[in-house]
């Protein structure tokens, strides 16, 4: 494993086009499009990481996979009120579907989707209290005490807020939200803030590969139902309108984050992080699917067979 996963580094090294960094954030717009890591954690212990697997970058979106963990955790079925679970085909910041459908988002990992989990998980507290709730959780599925909040991301994003305003403002008109709009956004803002290195989120994801079970403490963080569920929308839903790209390609549940950033879980067998922060036009990282789709070309880890 070890060796595959230089050899894939060695060879995306080579790669000319590596796609355009999210500029829509400004502070993401100053990222080196140059750097690529690496990592995998296997369900029996074992680490195995290439490249600039230990530097931490934003994990945008994939911080989304944690909050669905803990909306799940705080309000079971009753999340689904707010928030569906179908693939959206839109893109991850679209309106368009919100009004054909009474303001409820398609899945917990569209922008719109994930504000409103937000506003779920928050349950009357103070943005801080949710955000210290949301580190303490990453950190103890991480067995690390080192993740931070990058604020300065956070408050690029919140300077730059007008789609996501917009997004939370539309829900909030049709009942969806229950708390105040910048409260929720400027929450949703660090969420995605949160920064983390691929060794650290490949560790975070294994709870997702062994059946709701963290490894190697073999303490449980969900049902082995709720993993498989989880699973399931982050293959429908997690890369957006390119889903079906991803699953065409790589074949593995994953969430992938505008800082470049993927998480894959190959059931049964490990959680893979992937970071490269050059994205195609769905803002997803180009050499991070394909890293994952030489692996699983040469594992046969996909979910459908070699
Ligand atoms: N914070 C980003 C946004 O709301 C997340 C998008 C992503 O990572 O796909 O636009």
């Amino acid at each position: 494993m070890q060796q595959l996963l230089e050899e894939i580094t060695q060879q995306l090294a080579l790669e000319t086009e590596r796609g355009k960094v999210a500029d829509y954030i400004p502070q993401l717009a100053e990222v080196d499009p140059h750097q690529f890591g690496i990592s995998l954690a296997t369900v029996e212990g074992e680490r195995f990481s290439a490249g600039a697997a230990a530097t931490p970058f934003s994990i945008q979106s994939i911080s989304k996979v944690f909050t669905l963990t803990m909306g799940l955790g705080k309000l079971g079925d009753g999340l689904w009120t707010n928030v569906g679970r179908e693939p959206s085909g839109d893109p991850f910041n679209s309106i368009v579907q919100l009004e054909h459908e009474n303001g409820k988002p398609r899945n917990p990992f569209i922008n719109a989707g994930a504000i409103a989990v937000v506003d779920a998980i928050m349950m009357g507290h103070e943005p801080r209290e949710t955000l210290a709730e949301l580190l303490s959780f990453v950190r103890y599925i991480t067995d690390d005490q080192s993740l931070y909040f990058d604020h300065q991301v956070a408050a690029s994003e919140m300077a730059h807020k007008d789609r996501n305003a917009s997004l939370a403002h539309f829900m909030k008109a049709f009942g969806r939200l229950r708390h105040d709009v910048d409260k929720v956004l400027g929450t949703y803002f660090h969420q995605c803030a949160l920064a983390m290195s691929c060794d650290q989120l490949a560790h975070a994801g294994l709870f997702l590969a062994s059946d709701g079970v963290n490894r190697p403490s073999n303490l449980r963080v969900v049902s082995p139902q709720r993993a498989r569920r989880i699973n399931s929308l982050m293959m429908m839903c997690g890369h957006y309108d390119a889903s079906g790209e991803f699953a065409f390609r790589v074949g593995l549940p994953g969430k992938s984050g505008v800082g470049g950033g993927i998480l894959a879980i190959a059931p049964g067998r490990g959680s893979l992080a992937v970071w490269s922060p050059g994205l195609d036009e769905y803002g997803n990282s180009l050499l991070g699917a394909r890293a994952l789709e030489m692996f699983v070309q040469r594992t046969g880890w996909s979910v459908f067979g070699h």
